[in-house]
């Protein structure tokens, strides 16, 4: 098996140094021609039939130029060129003639197959025509390049549109393909020791073979690309034995992932200017493959994910099910007990009330999450004054507020602010926030609720600054010009910056509450913010860890 490595593909400028193939039976002529490119610093080939010249053009590519006599042994001068170009299109070509067959060379540079020059010549007419020739082929390289990075472009879009890793691995076959057409073409996606190497062919009935293989691994050991030749087939195609092909490396990050093998039974389908195109294909294919694998990644976290939270939901209704009955059982035996009896009996049965009385709070909060989950939370809507509402929160906190000699401060204005709502829904809100600011604040401080009226503009200010939860990416929807306003500010432990979205979350609690020291279950944030959701409101916190927090309640106010 022969390898050669790919050489970047050389451009030509009209004065830079050419290879040319000199094809005409007059010795002298083609030794004149020679001479005078040489003498221009150029490298000329020489061929006197046209079987040598097409031997010469296949075997010692690449030629930038073909100067040929039009009428040759064996074939015409126009047919070589049209040779010439079939295997590389952008080769420059300039026939010489005399006056005789002028009529069929001008078809062909009518066609732009060829420049002409009419012999007998001068050395600088010979001059001038090389030089206008090899500009030629220079602008005519460099749209055969526009056009290979259009199609590149293409191909890039297309597969980076994909996200399925199968889909895209045919994808990027094809697109090689397309680029460099050939018999067959494979994919290598190399393997570790977990994984198998996946080999990808188009066509579908393409097989790669163990000298194929080898000439993979040997691209993917060398990380550049490899034009390999091989007696024994690389792959087959149907009836085609394909012996020679172009390895290229996939890269993602720097570091090889597998490789492109193209194979055909052409020794040069594979221009040097194509083979550069798929050096960069290789390079975009390799990382839509690895975007395309972290997004698989992604998408099965995330439906581990998405059970994990069916099952939650479901653990939330059948254990809140499940505990109500005996839960009741407990508490009304509890209830008889303590009613029946005095002394120590009795304040035994009083604790028992009280701990009952505690799992029921968790109980019920897992009743209504059940059912705002299932859509069940039925709403009775009604008029109602916001003042009072906060008050009645108030007052049936006040004795766990005592309790921790908090002074609790409540502002409301003097003018009624009423909203169309379920007061039992806001009630709850209102109610978990302040037991919250209750509990999260140590003895001797302070506890503030006011209600207020907000223009849209200062709650936008507001909600922007804070971290985000559910209610408050709604908010962006709707632009109520006026909020009716519930905050309930604190002087209690506060919550860290980077847990303050976190703490809506269903169950989430900050890590040092989770010493248990101030009970709970954290469940009563995730059903503010599903309620406040229900309301069409919006809840956010700002806190600073040691100093606070206040927690707002926002309702939309009709007008
Ligand atoms: P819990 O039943 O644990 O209070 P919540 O969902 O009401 O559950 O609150 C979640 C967590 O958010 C609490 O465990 C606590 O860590 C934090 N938190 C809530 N309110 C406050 C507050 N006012 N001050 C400090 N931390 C708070």
């Amino acid at each position: 098996m022969t390898y050669d490595p790919v050489a970047p593909v050389a451009q030509h400028g009209s004065s830079t140094p050419a290879r040319v193939l000199i094809v005409d039976d007059d010795p002298t002529m083609v030794a004149l021609c020679a001479r005078t490119l040489t003498a221009a610093g150029h490298e000329a080939v020489v061929a006197t039939d046209t079987a040598s010249a097409l031997e010469a053009l296949r075997a010692q590519a690449p030629f930038d130029l073909l100067l040929a006599d039009i009428q040759l042994p064996g074939a015409s001068g126009l047919e070589l060129a049209q040779a010439a170009r079939e295997l590389d299109p952008a080769i420059a070509v300039v026939i010489m003639t005399g006056h005789s067959s002028m009529d069929t060379l001008h078809a062909s540079v009518r066609r732009g197959v060829a420049d002409y020059l009419t012999k007998p010549f001068e050395i600088d007419e010979l001059r001038t025509a090389i030089d206008q020739a090899l500009h030629k082929r220079h602008l005519l390289q460099e749209s055969l390049r526009m056009r290979a990075l259009e199609q590149l472009l293409q191909s890039s879009e297309a597969m980076n549109a994909i996200l399925d890793r199968e889909q895209l691995a045919r994808t990027i076959v094809q697109h090689a393909r397309a680029h460099l057409p050939c018999h067959a073409g494979f994919l290598i996606i190399a393997g570790s020791t977990d994984t198998p190497t996946e080999v990808v062919t188009d066509p579908e009935h393409a097989s790669l073979l163990a000298s194929g293989r080898e000439a993979v691994a040997q691209s993917i050991r060398a990380g550049r690309p490899l034009a390999v030749r091989d007696e024994t087939p690389l792959a087959t195609a149907g009836e085609h034995s394909l012996t020679h092909g172009l390895a290229v490396p996939l890269r993602s990050r720097g570091e090889v992932v597998g490789a492109i093998l193209l194979c055909d039974n052409r020794p040069d389908f594979a221009s040097p200017g194509a083979q550069e195109i798929l050096a960069l294909l290789a390079n975009q294919a390799g990382n839509a493959l690895r975007n395309a694998h972290l997004y698989a990644e992604l998408d099965t976290a995330f439906k581990a994910l998405r059970e994990l939270d069916r099952l939650k939901s479901e653990f939330i209704a059948i254990a809140s099910h499940e505990l109500r009955s005996p839960l009741s059982i407990v508490m009304g035996y509890a209830r008889m007990v303590r009613d029946r009896s005095d002394g120590e009996l009795h304040a035994y049965a009083q604790r028992m009330l009280d701990g009952a009385e505690r799992i029921k709070g968790i109980v019920d909060d897992m009743m209504r999450l059940r059912d705002l989950d299932r859509n069940q939370a039925r709403m009775s809507t009604a008029p109602t004054a916001l003042g009072d509402l906060v008050a009645q929160a108030v007052e049936r906190l006040a004795p766990s507020a005592q309790q921790k000699q908090l002074a609790v401060d409540l502002r409301v204005p003097e003018a009624p602010l009423v909203v169309e709502l379920d007061p039992d829904k806001a009630l709850l809100v209102i109610g978990n926030l302040l037991a919250n600011a209750i509990k999260f604040t140590p003895a001797g401080g302070s506890v503030t609720i006011t209600l207020d009226r907000w223009p849209h503009e200062r709650l936008a200010t507001a909600v922007g600054r804070a971290t985000s939860n559910p209610t408050v990416r709604r908010l962006k929807g709707a632009i109520p010009p006026e909020w009716a306003v519930v905050r309930v500010e604190d002087t209690g432990i506060g919550i860290p910056r980077d847990q303050q979205a976190r703490i809506f979350d269903r169950f989430y609690q900050v890590a040092s509450s989770l010493t248990r020291e101030h009970g709970g279950a954290g469940l009563g944030l995730a059903i503010v913010c599903d309620l406040t959701t229900l309301l069409g409101g919006v809840v956010w916190v700002e806190s600073e860890e040691g100093r606070g927090s206040t927690f707002s309640f926002a309702l939309p106010l009709g007008r």
